[in-house]
Formats: C-alpha cells, sequence, structure tokens
C-alpha cells in the first residue's frame, strides 16, 4: 500500500462535535439558571422571579413526554402540561432514526459529561497501569440488558398497563404539571442516598466508559432501537480497507468495525470517531439504504443538528411550545408541592387530582 494513499487528509468532525456538545451543555446550564429564578416566581406566586419557564427544561421530563406522545397517538390531541417536552423528544427520536442514535453523543449533556470523565478515566489508567483494562464482554453483554430492562418497565407501564382516562389524568396531575419544580427539588436538595448514587456512577465511569449510558440510560435503550430502523449507516468499503484496526480502536461502543461491512448496533451513537480515525480517504462513509448514495461526516452531522432545530422551531412557530397550564393553578399546587410523591397506581392519580380540586375550591 502506497504511503500517499494511507495518508487522510479530510478534516477531523470531533472537533465540531465538541463544539456542539459544549453548547448544549452551557445551554442547559443557562436553562437551570434560568429555572431557579422561575422556580423562585412560583414559590413567591409571582411576586419575586422570573415569569416565564424556560421551557427546555422540559426536556429532562422524559417519561411525562413519552406520556404525552402516547396521549398524542390516542387521541390526536398535544397534552397542554409539558408540549416542549413532547417536542423535544419528537426532536431526539427524529435526530436519532435519520443518523442512528446521534443524540448520545452529539446534544446529550449526559453523555457529553460521561464522555469527558471517561477521557480523563482513561488517561488515568494508561498512567498507571500503561494500558486501558476493559470490561470482559461477557459481562458486558449481561449489564446492557439492564437498560433494555428499565425501558420495557417504563413501556409496558405507559403503553400496556394505562388507559386512556389514567393517562389523561395522569397528564392533568398536580404531580405532573410540577415534574420540573420536582426534579429541581431533588438536584437542589439532594439526600444522602442520592449523593451516594451519584458518586457512585461518576467513579464508576471513570474506569468503565460511559457507564450509565452504555448499561443504565433507558433513553440510550430507546434510541438503540430506534436507530436499528435508521436508512442511513455507516459502511466499510472492504475492497480500499487496509486492515488496521484504527477504526476499532477508536470506537468508544467497542464495535468491530473494521470486521463489518456496515455498521448495525444498538450502541454506535455515530459519534464518527471511526471515520475520523480512518486513514484511508472515503472507505468509511455514511451510506443511505434507500437511495444507496454516499454522503460526507460533515452532511450527517450538519443534518442531525438541523432535523432536531427543524422539529423545535416548529413547535415555537405553530404557538404549540409554551405550557398552557395557568400561572394561578401552578401557584396553588406549589402549596402542595412537597406533598406530592410520585403516583403509583390510578388511585394515586385519582386521590392527588381530588386534592387538587378541593385546593381550588377553598
Ligand atoms: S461505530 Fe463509529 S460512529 Fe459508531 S460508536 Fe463506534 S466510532 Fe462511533
Ligand atoms: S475501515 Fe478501519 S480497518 Fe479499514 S482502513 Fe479504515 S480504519 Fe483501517
Amino acid at each position: 500500500m502506497a504511503i500517499s494513499y494511507i495518508k487522510n487528509r479530510e478534516k477531523k468532525i470531533q472537533k465540531y462535535r465538541f463544539l456542539t456538545q459544549s453548547f448544549f451543555a452551557l445551554l442547559c446550564m443557562w436553562i437551570g439558571i434560568e429555572f431557579y429564578f422561575y422556580v423562585d416566581y412560583l414559590q413567591s406566586a409571582g411576586m419575586t422571579g422570573l415569569s416565564s419557564k424556560p421551557e427546555g427544561v422540559e426536556g429532562f421530563l422524559p417519561i411525562s413526554a413519552l406520556m404525552s406522545v402516547y396521549y398524542f397517538l390516542q387521541t390526536g390531541e398535544l397534552h397542554g402540561a409539558h408540549p416542549a417536552g413532547f417536542f423535544i423528544l419528537l426532536g431526539i427520536l427524529a435526530m436519532s432514526f435519520f443518523v442512528g442514535k446521534s443524540f448520545c453523543s452529539w446534544l446529550c449533556p449526559i453523555g457529553f459529561i460521561s464522555e469527558l470523565i471517561g477521557d480523563f478515566g482513561e488517561k488515568v489508567m494508561k498512567k498507571v497501569f500503561g494500558r486501558v483494562p476493559k470490561i470482559p464482554l461477557a459481562v458486558d453483554y449481561i449489564l446492557r440488558t439492564l437498560k433494555y430492562l428499565l425501558l420495557f418497565f417504563f413501556v409496558y407501564v405507559i403503553f400496556f398497563q394505562m388507559t386512556q382516562i389514567a393517562l389523561k389524568s395522569f397528564l392533568d396531575s398536580p404531580y405532573n404539571l410540577l415534574a420540573d419544580v420536582k426534579m429541581f427539588y431533588f438536584f437542589a436538595e439532594l439526600t444522602k442516598t442520592s449523593i451516594i448514587v451519584i458518586a457512585v456512577l461518576f467513579g464508576l465511569s471513570i474506569f468503565i466508559r460511559n457507564f450509565w449510558c452504555r448499561y443504565l440510560c433507558p433513553y440510550g435503550a430507546l434510541l438503540g432501537i430506534i436507530s436499528f430502523f435508521s436508512p442511513n449507516r455507516i459502511k466499510r468499503d472492504a475492497s480500499a480497507c487496509i486492515d488496521c484496526k484504527l477504526c476499532t480502536k477508536a470506537c468508544p461502543s467497542r464495535i468491530n468495525v473494521h470486521k463489518v461491512n456496515s455498521v448495525v448496533s444498538d450502541e454506535c451513537s455515530s459519534c464518527m470517531s471511526c471515520i475520523d480515525a480512518c486513514p484511508v480517504k472515503d472507505t468509511l462513509q455514511f451510506r443511505s439504504t434507500i437511495t444507496k448514495r454516499k454522503f460526507s461526516k460533515f452532511y450527517a452531522a450538519g443534518s442531525l443538528v438541523m432535523i432536531y432545530f427543524i422539529i423545535i422551531g416548529l413547535a415555537m412557530i405553530s404557538g404549540n411550545w409554551k405550557s398552557k397550564t395557568p400561572d394561578e393553578r401552578l401557584f396553588l399546587h406549589m402549596k402542595n408541592i412537597n406533598s406530592l410523591s410520585h403516583p403509583r397506581s390510578t388511585a394515586d392519580v385519582d386521590h392527588l387530582n381530588k386534592k387538587a380540586a378541593e385546593t381550588f375550591r377553598k
């Protein structure tokens, strides 16, 4: 193989991925700060704070969003409690369908933090052990099923256990209306147990790359399943491949890229590290299984970000982005927020709704 052929001078995309991840992480931090002032507004019944909710916070309510999607499928109506969460979920599903599971490695702030911790861990382990020890594949396979079990639990409860009435009752319940505030309190007032759980996950992520994403995140499991149906895949041109295995070495998801003609894996997050690492130009490329056309990693990256923003933009332009719950209703529910716990049954939901109705009457 001539040396000139081996040199691939194509620009790397990882720097752009890092910038995109950083932008979204900063955006989430900004949303968090704004939400802090919005919670103050609710607590003070409109006397202080920020009266407009940063709707992006609803992106952190995936279960409620999944219920809204199911409600929409059943009734054709968009539930008014957290419509932004509904559209954020749609955006994430759409981008992960067109460019397999790309949300995880391009936009997700948790994925970004996991990656940074993983990079740090690898550096430390290389210094200490001279190499990066990997978890045995058999154990890895078993652990990977955990996130599917969590996903199937949520899917079973929402899609197979809840009637349309139960679904609407939950979505209308004060617990759901203030789910974002409850989540804020959870992180603002971390209990000892929560701190221990977060510290353990943090520690494990140092030694096992992407521990949370790979083994426990049900969102990632859902996107992994969706990516199987993606019409666009990374293809390897076997005739050009020099079998250097650099792609496989670069893959954070332990996929044997150098052995396959097409990357079909629920663990592939479309990070494009393999394409960047390949020394032979155009050997690894995205290809549409429908049109059979190849397209560059830059085109794929631009498309996935655009798909997400188009969906969010359409929701905003069409006036469906903002919650329809009146502030007065939220002020009233805020008075009982500490007694609002996650309803475990339809009876719990009914009880919460009855209590809310009584508060209104008073
Ligand atoms: S196969 Fe390529 S795009 Fe997929 S996770 Fe591995 S390195 Fe990233
Ligand atoms: S596809 Fe993988 S093994 Fe083949 S040349 Fe590229 S990096 Fe090397």
